[in-house]
Order: structure tokens, then C-alpha cells, then sequence
């Protein structure tokens, strides 16, 4: 199996550290705010890093962080008006119910930055001590000319850095590049008491000490969008190479953003939707559907058209399971044909190659097609059984139990008969009445040059 290595640039061979087992971290939320769904893309994408693995038997352990403590976080208690602590909660709640409503598995370890401030503490001392790090006046910094080959990462030199940074110059910094590690508490801020007086942690160290916490000095996959490269990730690897003098990671694997006419969709530029507004709209299979029929690392721009045309398409995927009744071969075990393994194999092909889910995708939809037309059940097993790893078909009974029934469905199909005779007649109020009243219960239709075609728009 191939994956792309920020580190090196290259499609490298994948070799986990310890045969059949997979430890991965992931930069979750901070928790101020309401997630949006360009940071659903990428929770959405290693959830199904983290299926595709499990289904092809390694054991993962995947842990994923909550940054409780923040200045965003002290921001917007200042804004809300209510304690730090109630903001994490609120948010916190929030996270997991859209989490779940996006289908999205729960990591091994989904640990809270708060809960680990001893850990830290202990950290930014020991860096203290072995020279990397200094303090100045309540502050704690990283000394950034002190880390072997700082920029490793993001491919960015130290020198142009300090050109950079020299935008937003702090005086109590030895070099303008240099990162916080610890932060005095100014009054009335959250605060921990530490070496250096009253104060919290930075961001860049939390990640260091809870993905070294759960999964050792190195593991095997760091994950996040590209956003977190510089200077976060780079961060990360300057303190944790400090200490261990080893690699934090062996991959290093980062999305591309969801965009906004051409823009990265962001808290910070006021141009995102949240995910819970997009799941009134959209379900989570279709969101999925959206992001993983292109490539994790390209870009993607947020378009409801192309939304609309995954709903349909989750629609024609989901087709095969009525017309070869799936639910009741639902036990069954599948016996697949030598042309059902071949595309099985195809499909792993696919998310061998850095999880080109696009091309996986492609196969499902000949999958289904095969099903369709033969009515084999086996082809919707298989069907079901890779589609499952992208987070399609999940809570498969459920959902057919809430479909339509019989009787719904042919009172649909009536009542647009019924319309397009209206139509026909020229009496386009009782037309529009039709449509508009079935619309407010839920049921769209749309016209096409072959008839009219409807769906169920929650
Ligand atoms: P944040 O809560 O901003 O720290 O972001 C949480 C996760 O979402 C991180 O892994 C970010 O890299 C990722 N992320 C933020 N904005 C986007 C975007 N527009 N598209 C894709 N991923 C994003
Ligand atoms: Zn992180």
C-alpha cells in the first residue's frame, strides 16, 4: 500500500512500525464554535482511513484530540458571556452530536487537552532543561535555532521565517520564528499553576503530549488538513524531536481544504456553513459521498449542485439493495465469482494507492450496475461490504424501515400523474399547489425531459 508523505513529498510504501497494528493521530476541533463542514472533510476522510484499515485487519488505534483551552475559546466566553469551561462543554456536546450525525466512528482515545496539563507541564520543563526552551516574563518559548533542522516539514528555511514573523514582533522573543510552549495568564483567564507562574499551555505543545501519551515517542501516521503543516505540525516535531531524538511520525498524511469560490472555508474569513445547518439539507452519506468522490488531497469547492447530484447518485448506489431485496440475504454469506473478486480487488487497488477513493467509488457504481442488471445478491453484498468502508450503507435496517412504503411511494407517483395532468390542462396553479404542498411535507419534484422524478429532501 502506497501513501503520500508530506515529510518526503513522495507516494511512499506503507510499513506500519509493529506488523498488523496501525497508530494514527489526528488534530481534532477546537472547541469554540460550531464545526463547519470543510473541518467534516477531513474528520470525514480518517474515519474512513481508519475503516479502510480495520477492514483490511490491521488493529488501529486512532486518537484524536479535543483543544479545550485556547484563545479562541477565552474569545468567545468573553463574547457568550459564560465561563471557559462552559464554553468547552457547550462545543464539546456539539462536536459529538454532529460527529454522529456524520456517521462518524469515535477514535480509540478522544482525549481533552485540560486533562493533560501535567504531562505537559513536564514536557516544556524538560525542553527547558535541555536547552530548547526559555522563559520571559510569565512566558515560555521554543527556541527554534536550537532544533537540528526546524522547517523539515513544511520545507521552509529558517531565514525567510524570520522575515516573516517579523510582521507580528514580539519583544520577549530571541528570534522572531520562536513559538510559545507555555502562556502567562492574564486576570480573569483560565490558568494552571506551573514553574513559571500562573499560565496555560500552547497548541502546539497539547498535540505533542497527548499523541505521544497514547501511542509512544513514534507512531506511525499524523494526520490533519494541510492548514496544520506550518507552523502547527512543524511545531509539534521541533519539541517531541527535542526530547526523544526520534521521529514523532512516519507519515505524515494531510487533506486538501474545502473551498469557498476558490477560498479556504474558515472560521476566521466568515465565509463557512456549518456542518448541522448542510445535515438539514444533505445526509451524511450524501455529504460523504461529496467529499470522497475526489481525491483527499485536492481541493474541493463547496457546490450545492454537485451536493444535489451526490444525493441522486447515494440514490443509484442504494438501488440494487430493493431490487435484489438485500434485507432479506441480509445473513447470508456471500459467495463471490471470480469476476466479483476481481472487482473486489479493484476496489482495494484503488485505496491502496493513497486511498484514491474516486477511483473506489467508481467501482462501486459498476458493482451496482452488475447488480442491477443480473439481480445476483452477491453483487450487493460485495457492494454493501466495500461500500462500507467509505461510511456508505450504515444503520442499513433502520433506514429501511423509515423508507417509504408501498402504498407512500404509489400515492407519490399519483399525485405527480394527477400534477402533469394539471399541467396539460394549463391550470398551473393546482400544478404548482401540488408540487409546492408536497415539497413542505418533505418530497421534492423535479422536472425532467423524461417526466418528473422525485426524492425525499428530509
Ligand atoms: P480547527 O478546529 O480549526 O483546529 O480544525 C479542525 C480540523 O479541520 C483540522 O484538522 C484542520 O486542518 C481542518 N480544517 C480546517 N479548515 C478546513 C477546510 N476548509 N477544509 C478542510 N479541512 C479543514
Ligand atoms: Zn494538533
Amino acid at each position: 500500500m502506497k501513501i503520500y508523505n508530506t515529510m518526503t513529498r513522495k507516494k511512499e510504501e506503507f510499513v506500519p512500525i509493529e506488523t498488523g497494528k496501525i497508530k494514527m493521530y489526528v488534530c481534532g476541533p477546537t472547541v469554540y464554535n460550531y464545526f463547519h463542514i470543510g473541518n467534516a472533510r477531513t474528520f470525514l476522510f480518517f474515519d474512513v482511513v481508519r475503516r479502510y484499515f480495520e477492514y483490511r485487519n490491521f488493529k488501529v488505534t486512532f486518537v484524536k484530540n479535543i483543544t479545550d483551552i485556547d484563545d479562541k475559546l477565552i474569545e468567545q466566553s468573553i463574547t457568550e458571556k459564560i465561563p471557559v469551561s462552559e464554553i468547552a462543554k457547550k462545543y464539546i456536546d456539539a462536536y459529538y452530536e454532529d460527529i454522529n450525525a456524520l456517521e462518524i466512528r469515535r477514535p480509540t482515545y478522544q482525549s481533552k487537552a485540560t486533562e493533560y496539563l501535567d504531562e505537559m507541564i513536564a514536557l516544556i520543563k524538560e525542553l527547558e532543561e535541555k536547552g530548547f526552551a526559555y522563559e520571559k516574563n510569565g512566558d515560555v518559548y521554543f527556541s527554534v535555532e536550537k532544533s537540528k533542522d526546524y522547517g523539515k516539514l513544511s520545507g521552509r528555511k529558517l531565514e525567510d521565517l524570520k522575515v516573516g514573523a517579523r510582521v507580528e514582533e514580539n519583544p520577549n522573543k530571541k528570534n522572531p520564528a520562536d513559538f510559545t510552549l507555555w502562556k502567562k495568564a492574564k486576570p480573569d483567564e483560565p490558568k494552571w499553576k506551573s514553574p513559571w507562574g500562573d499560565g496555560r499551555p500552547g497548541w502546539h505543545t497539547e498535540c505533542v503530549v497527548m499523541s505521544r501519551k497514547f501511542l509512544g515517542e513514534t507512531f506511525d501516521i499524523h494526520g490533519g488538513a494541510i492548514d496544520l503543516i506550518f507552523p502547527h505540525h512543524e511545531n509539534e516535531i521541533a519539541q517531541a524531536e527535542a526530547v526523544s531524538n526520534k521521529p514523532l511520525a512516519n507519515y505524515w498524511m494531510h487533506g486538501g481544504f474545502l473551498n469557498i469560490s476558490g477560498e479556504k472555508m474558515s472560521k476566521s474569513l466568515d465565509n463557512f456553513f456549518l456542518t448541522r445547518d448542510v445535515l438539514k439539507k444533505y445526509n451524511a452519506e450524501t455529504i460523504r459521498f461529496f467529499f470522497l468522490s475526489k481525491h483527499y488531497r485536492s481541493p474541493i469547492d463547496f457546490n450545492e449542485d454537485i451536493l444535489r447530484e451526490s444525493n441522486q447518485a447515494m440514490k443509484n448506489l442504494y438501488s440494487p439493495l430493493k431490487e435484489t431485496d438485500y434485507l432479506s440475504f441480509i445473513d447470508k454469506k456471500p459467495d463471490y465469482s471470480k469476476n466479483q473478486n476481481e472487482l473486489k480487488d479493484q476496489f482495494i487497488e484503488a485505496m491502496d494507492d493513497d486511498f484514491n477513493t474516486a477511483k473506489a467509488i467508481a467501482v462501486l457504481f459498476e458493482i451496482a450496475k452488475s447488480a442491477r442488471s443480473s439481480k445476483d445478491i452477491n453483487f450487493t453484498h460485495l457492494l454493501v461490504e466495500l461500500g462500507r468502508i467509505l461510511g456508505f450503507f450504515s444503520y442499513l435496517e433502520e433506514k429501511f424501515r423509515t423508507n417509504l412504503d408501498d402504498i407512500s411511494e404509489e400515492l407519490i407517483l399519483l399525485l405527480i400523474r394527477y400534477r402533469s395532468q394539471f399541467k396539460k390542462n394549463k391550470n398551473w396553479k393546482m400544478a404548482d399547489a401540488i408540487r409546492d404542498d408536497l415539497k413542505r411535507i418533505g418530497i421534492e419534484l423535479k422536472d425532467t425531459p423524461d417526466g418528473t422524478d422525485w426524492e425525499i429532501i428530509k
